[in-house]
């Protein structure tokens, strides 16, 4: 089972108490204090481990409690610290507060984030001697440990979204790119989430490709759902952007198409700038139910109302799916290039000014 959201309840260990007691010794009849400080309790951390793929784990077992400190004792000796507990969490894992509000994002393997702080030790009476007080009975409690209750969200990294209106044949997209080649099998994201498949570029490279539903769905049906699904495509590298015949309409009017091509846009930037800017490429799919000649009609009008240059494709009949594929190869060696080339400019040679180091823009 796929498990995106998660909430957890969280609990730090408390602070060991600092401790009273008095040197005991032969021959010294008035020992000074040396009652030791209390072990800090154990913080809770997440960590991002780049072999979990979901968070069912934190559905089976949301409560987490990290030790107690030891208390101190005698002869100055410090209680011993809590240990700390790290949970692990897949990349991608954002964590949240009940508000909602983002407090972190763990993106790199191995990047943690401190959830739950530990009591700190109380101390004891060895620090409270003064000179009028050479016996003091004073001691410090140790802090109670932190108590937090988190929501944890995963964000599924895949290179590619597929967007498009409902129906546009989003499905059916990824499912004949990706079930072509049986060693995706293995892979764990096949298993556990149908939305995402893994789809081999050449013989050295493969993409994830996400199918993003609700784009439009959700949008009408309230924000909530909509919204979750838009979460996904937030961190793909590009977007395949479906255009498809009207189920209803004339299917030689050039007005449908690109209504529906405007539609999906305005959706996109209307949740964030980012994902309006993500390169895109668009095509025009179900070719199989249009005649040759609609189809170049189709092409032409985009290319010279918007300039923009789109691919016929066809699911069903696998028409244009490995033009697709060659596309998306391109696009995506394009894209780690110029990332390359723009952390080594960071890096390295700080005298070119990066003006197109940003993100790439659309086409
Ligand atoms: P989604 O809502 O965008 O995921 O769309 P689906 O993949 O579920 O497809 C919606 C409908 O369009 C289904 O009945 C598909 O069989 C059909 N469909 C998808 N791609 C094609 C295609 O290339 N040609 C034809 N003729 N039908 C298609
Ligand atoms: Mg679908």
């Amino acid at each position: 089972m796929f498990v995106d959201h998660a909430k957890i309840f969280l609990q730090a260990g408390d602070g060991g108490d600092g401790c009273v007691s008095f040197r005991r010794e032969k021959y010294v009849p008035f020992g000074g204090p040396d009652g030791g400080d209390g072990g800090r309790g154990g913080h809770i951390y997440l960590v991002a481990d780049p072999h979990m793929t979901t968070l069912l784990d934190f559905k089976y077992k949301p409560h987490h409690k990290a030790k107690r400190g030891q208390h101190g004792s005698g002869n100055n000796c410090s209680g011993r610290d809590g240990e700390d507990l790290y949970l692990r969490v897949p990349l991608g894992t954002v964590v949240c507060d009940e508000q909602g509000n983002v407090l972190a994002e763990l993106l790199e393997p191995g990047q943690t984030y401190l959830a739950a702080r530990g009591g700190r030790g109380g101390r004891g009476n060895q620090h409270f001697a003064t000179p009028t007080n050479k016996a003091p009975r004073k001691f410090e409690y140790g802090e109670e440990g932190e108590k937090r209750t988190l929501v944890l969200e995963l964000k599924i990294i895949a290179d590619v979204g597929i967007v498009g209106l409902p129906n546009a044949g989003k499905s059916t997209l990824l499912a004949a790119v990706t079930a072509a080649n049986p060693k995706i099998a293995p892979y764990p994201f096949t298993t556990v989430h149908p939305n995402l498949g893994v789809m081999e570029l050449d013989a050295a490279s493969r993409c994830t490709l996400a199918d993003i539903p609700g784009l439009i769905e959700g949008a009408h049906r309230g924000a909530g759902l909509g919204l979750r699904f838009l979460r996904h495509i937030e961190r793909t590298k590009m977007l395949v952007h479906l255009v498809a015949p009207p189920e209803n309409g004339n299917i030689d009017d050039f007005e449908h198409y690109h209504y529906a091509w405007h539609l999906v846009n305005q959706e996109l930037a209307a949740y964030t700038e980012t994902l309006a800017r993500k390169p895109q490429i668009v095509c025009l799919t179900k070719i199989d139910l249009l005649t040759p000649e609609t189809v170049e009609k189709i092409v032409r009008e985009f290319r010279e109302r918007e300039g923009l240059e789109i691919l016929p494709i066809s699911a069903q009949t696998g028409a244009g799916l490995d033009a697709l594929k060659e596309q998306i190869r391109r696009k995506l060696c394009e894209l780690s290039q110029r990332q390359e080339e723009s952390t080594q400019r960071h890096s390295g040679n700080n005298m070119q000014s990066g003006a197109e180091a940003s993100i790439p823009s659309g086409e």
